[in-house]
Order: structure tokens, then C-alpha cells, then sequence
């Protein structure tokens, strides 16, 4: 993507991906990145303020500062099926056919300023990797004994039952620990020599 500086020298960002079946061309590329941008930009805090602190033109050069391994920009690309996303910005003489540097990768049009922005973390993704305090009890809506479908008991290194809430449809396993011992009937000792 060259883009002409002091008239000889230009700015290349080097995009590359890892193509899938969804994304297997530049052309397709260029759409999901936009897409995902898009809705970045659109329903997120974080993308919100980085769009609107690039004074609404949040382009390639502006997405290779974005970090795409963690917070909520990797989540959208992957959703529109773009994998491995890496890109990297250098002056350079050489020049590449196809998107143009300046290309906008959010689309202002699309954006809903009133609208509410989502959550984050993920209230669902949290709760799938927290740990719940809810014997008997439904995790998710807290529904009692009576609307749980239980599965049966598996009891072998590390006991656990599988469940259903009928009423919300979560699913979850109660997981137990070792508890004490009892004393049922005391032994004579060992037998005297
Ligand atoms: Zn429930």
C-alpha cells in the first residue's frame, strides 16, 4: 500500500494473513478487515475512542498500532474469518497493487454514535471461566434443585456431576472435594504377637 511522500518517498504497510476458506483473497481481506473495524469502532468502547482519536479516519497505518493479540479488535477479526493478521508499516521505494494506504478501515457511515457500547470483558466469557459458589443451584439465573437436570454422578479421580438448567439452558458441572472421614466401627489393633 504506497503512499507518496515529499513526492519520491513512500510508506508501504506489508499486510499479511493467514487466507481461509472465508478470506482467501487481498480483495476479501480488505472487505473483513473494514467489516470488523467497522463494528469495532461501532459497538466497543476501546474501538470507539481509537476511531474517533484518529479524528474519524482510522486507517492501515492507524490499525498497524493496534494491538491484534489482545483486547477486543482480535475478536472481531475473528469473527469475520481473518486469521494470522499481521501488519507492518516502512518507507520504500517498491509499491503494491491493490488497497491504497490511505483506505479508511472504519466506515463513518455505519456508525451509531448512540448507540450503547458493548460490555468488557464479556459478562458470558467471564462467567465460562469462573469458578461459581452455587451448590445445587443453577451458575447462570440461580434456579433451584427442581429446574436442574442432573446426569449422573461420575465418581473417579476428581468427582463431578453434569447439569442442565431447564430453566435458562445453561449447562455446568458441580465439581466436589474430598470432604472427611468417619470412623464407622472401631478396629481391634493389630493382631498381638
Ligand atoms: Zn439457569
Amino acid at each position: 500500500m504506497p503512499r507518496m511522500r515529499m513526492g519520491c518517498v513512500e510508506t508501504v504497510a506489508v499486510v499479511r494473513w493467514t487466507p481461509t476458506e472465508k478470506v482467501s483473497t487481498a480483495f476479501q481481506l480488505m472487505t473483513a478487515v473494514e467489516k470488523a473495524c467497522t463494528c469495532w469502532a461501532n459497538e466497543t468502547e476501546d474501538g470507539r475512542n481509537t476511531w474517533e482519536g484518529t479524528n474519524e479516519d482510522f486507517n492501515i497505518g492507524d490499525l498497524s498500532l493496534e494491538n491484534l493479540s489482545a483486547g477486543q479488535l482480535p475478536g472481531y477479526l475473528e469473527r469475520e474469518g481473518i486469521e494470522g493478521l499481521e501488519i507492518k508499516c516502512f518507507d520504500a521505494t517498491d509499491t503494491t497493487a491493490g488497497w491504497s494506504y490511505d483506505l479508511l478501515m472504519v466506515d463513518e457511515n455505519k456508525i451509531d454514535k448512540n448507540r450503547e457500547l458493548l460490555p468488557w470483558p464479556d459478562p458470558k466469557e467471564l462467567a465460562l471461566k469462573q469458578e461459581h459458589q452455587c451448590y445445587n443451584n443453577c451458575p447462570q439465573c440461580g434456579a433451584g434443585d427442581d429446574d436442574i437436570s442432573w446426569d449422573i454422578l461420575e465418581a473417579d479421580s476428581s468427582p463431578s456431576q453434569k447439569a442442565f438448567c431447564n430453566k435458562c439452558g445453561c449447562e455446568f458441572t458441580e465439581v466436589y472435594k474430598y470432604s472427611h472421614t468417619e470412623v464407622d466401627m472401631v478396629g481391634e489393633g493389630p493382631p498381638q504377637g
